[in-house]
């Protein structure tokens, strides 16, 4: 298409909109006062901003990338609720899972939500000797796991999970119900456990809500995507954004959450400390109806052969998500899935379902992250709880201020993890806390309509103000959370059946939306992170293109900048996610 060639419906350069500067907020001067600055905005950079500045404290998150765009959109998309603490003999840890998952599921209702998960197990008595080994100290998670073992650890999950009232608890299906319920188990299996556990929808978008949400809570707060570190010098950070503005700021604390890179930045900031072990994980998606009509909505989990590492298979918006590999690496930056990732995973579904084709044509997309797991203590040799006790670089002569690193926490707890890092902070602050972060509502999960006749009432309201139907809002609710209403009130000026080419859910004056609301300073924003089908590869060439003609109309980008923009997303779809784009 020309640049003039805006498909219909779309704004064009004159749109009367201002294309916004991100959140509508002033840019950084030179020398504004910023007591805390955040080094990564993933899910743990931008859970500690929400909690900070929920109590009033003035920061800065930056991050060199996307919100959201590093290990935090890599992951299985499990909020799972002490499963995997319980296997390491960590009832704590396994406590606070489930507890910060069930806060989960009440804050963010619109993208967590509980789902049927089935564990086929192969014996009745492995995994005993190694469970007995965890009881008496070592923490290594127990491989070839029998019904004995599933059965005991599942019933001690439903007793620390404390589910929402409405959860069923776990059940042990013979081999024969295992073989009704699910046709294409491996026949050699002696049982199933069934169970009930957490996943998340949009993770990217979860993280750039809680980054959303902290400018909210605190106007004096700043948030800048895609802006890189340059320099460190005598208590001054210097940072260069995208469009070339710089800015620097001295701030009386650092916070290093730059997650598989906290090495890097630590080095960065002269203070350079082996703090991160990492491990290459891989996921997979595969076109595969005949699978997805058989997990039926709920997640296959199931052993790697020979490692007894667990992989999980989940429809993800029609596709189906496999993952996930493990490998030591040193490179952060590893973001690509080899070969003998995507075998390894073929290989290890044709284990447990036997009877269906599994191959290479079937993975439509893929991702590899570096996971920021924590490096073993140089002197104990022990390696510390992921999300433990926050190691802390005290200030000295050269560098005035401390540097905190938040090393290893997870989805599940990035909420405790953030509290405990805030509480450390406002000690340092000589300040107190205002608010706890366990109650409050994410983003579009604020004012969520949680049941049926909420949900009726909040469709049928939003209905009669934006003029869209109820199936139409209905598709933006679960999408957006209650961010829908806005975004329904931006589609009813226009004509909301103006829709990508191929992507026939997303209409055009949705991603208009999204660009001049949600900053998005690059068109990889909107494809792989404002919006979750472009991570399941459900984007096409054509539909990637029509957004980035919305995109540069709203967000003033010139012809060169659209191509070049078009061109980057391609690049990186087909040789980072192996797509054929
Ligand atoms: C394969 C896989 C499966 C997982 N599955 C799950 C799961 O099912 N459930 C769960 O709870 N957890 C899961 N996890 C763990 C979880 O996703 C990660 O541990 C978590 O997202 C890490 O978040 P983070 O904020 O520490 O790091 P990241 O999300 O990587 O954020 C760090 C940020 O720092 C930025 N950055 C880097 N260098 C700089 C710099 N110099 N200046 C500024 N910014 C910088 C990066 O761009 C990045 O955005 C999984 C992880 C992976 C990879």
């Amino acid at each position: 298409m020309n640049a003039t060639d805006f498909p219909a419906g779309a704004p064009d350069a004159t749109d009367d909109l201002d294309a916004a500067f991100p959140f509508d907020l002033p840019p950084l001067v030179e020398g504004d006062p910023v007591d805390v600055v955040i080094l990564g905005a993933g899910v743990n950079g931008a859970g500690l901003f929400r909690d900070l500045c929920a109590q009033g404290v003035n920061c800065l998150i930056v991050d060199r990338g996307d919100f959201g765009g590093g290990a935090s959109a890599a992951g299985s998309r499990l909020i799972e609720g002490g499963l995997a603490e319980l296997e390491i003999g960590d009832l704590a840890g396994a406590r606070q899972a489930a507890s910060e998952r069930n806060r989960l599921l009440k804050n963010a209702p619109h993208f967590v939500d509980m789902l049927p998960v089935v564990f086929p197990v192969f014996s009745w008595l492995g995994g005993l000797g190694a469970a007995l080994a965890t009881l008496l100290g070592t923490p290594t998670a127990p491989r070839q796991r029998g019904a004995i073992l599933a059965r005991l650890g599942l019933a001690l999950h439903d007793r620390i999970a404390a589910a929402p009232v409405d959860t069923p608890r776990h059940q042990l299906l013979s081999r024969q119900a295992a073989g009704a319920a699910f046709p294409e188990l491996a026949s050699g299996i002696a049982a199933a456990g069934l169970y009930q556990d957490a996943r998340i929808t949009a993770p990217e978008r979860l993280v750039y809500e809680m980054v959303k949400d902290g400018l909210d809570a605190c106007p004096a707060s700043r948030a800048a995507n895609w802006t890189r570190l340059v320099s460190c010098f005598g208590g001054s950070l210097s940072f260069e954004s995208e469009d070339s503005t710089d800015f620097a700021v001295r701030p009386t604390l650092v916070v290093n959450a730059a997650g598989p890179w906290i090495d890097e930045v630590n080095a960065a900031l002269g203070a350079p400390e082996a703090q991160v072990a990492g491990r290459r994980q891989s996921h997979i998606l595969l076109d595969h109806e005949a699978l997805r009509r058989q997990l039926d909505g709920r997640v296959l989990r199931f052993e790697m052969a020979g490692d007894g590492r667990v992989l999980t298979a989940q429809d993800y918006l029609g596709r189906v998500l496999v993952g996930a590999t493990d490998a030591p690496t040193d490179n952060p930056d590893e973001a690509r899935c080899p070969d003998e990732d995507i075998a390894a995973l073929l290989d290890a579904l044709r284990t447990v379902l036997p009877d269906l084709e599994f191959t290479a044509d079937q993975v439509v997309c893929t991702y590899a992250r570096t996971v920021p797991a924590t490096a073993p203590d140089e002197a104990t040799g022990q390696t510390p709880r992921p999300g433990g006790p926050i190691p802390i670089i005290e200030a000295d002569a050269d560098r005035p201020f401390p540097i905190l690193s938040l090393v290893g926490g997870r989805f599940t707890t990035y909420r405790q993890f953030a509290e405990t890092a805030t509480d450390t902070i406002l000690q340092r602050l000589q300040r107190s806390r205002v608010q706890s972060t366990e109650h409050l509502a994410i983003g579009g999960g604020r004012n969520y309509p949680g049941n049926p006749l909420a949900r009726s009432v909040w469709l049928a309201e939003a209905s009669v103000a934006t003029w869209l139907d109820e199936p139409r809002l209905e598709t933006l609710l679960e999408r957006y959370g209650t961010t829908a209403l806005s975004i329904a009130h931006h589609i009813c000026d226009h004509v909301d059946a103006d829709r990508l080419p191929d992507s026939r859910s997303v209409s055009l004056r949705e991603i208009d939306w999204i660009a001049r609301n949600e900053d998005v300073v690059r068109l990889e924003d909107i494809v792989l992170r404002r919006l979750n089908l472009g991570v399941a590869g459900l984007f096409t060439s054509r539909d990637i293109e029509a957004i980035a003609i919305v995109a540069a109309s709203a967000l003033k980008w010139s012809p060169e900048r659209r191509a070049a923009e078009i061109e980057a997303v391609t690049t990186l779809l087909r040789d980072t996610r192996r797509m054929r784009v």
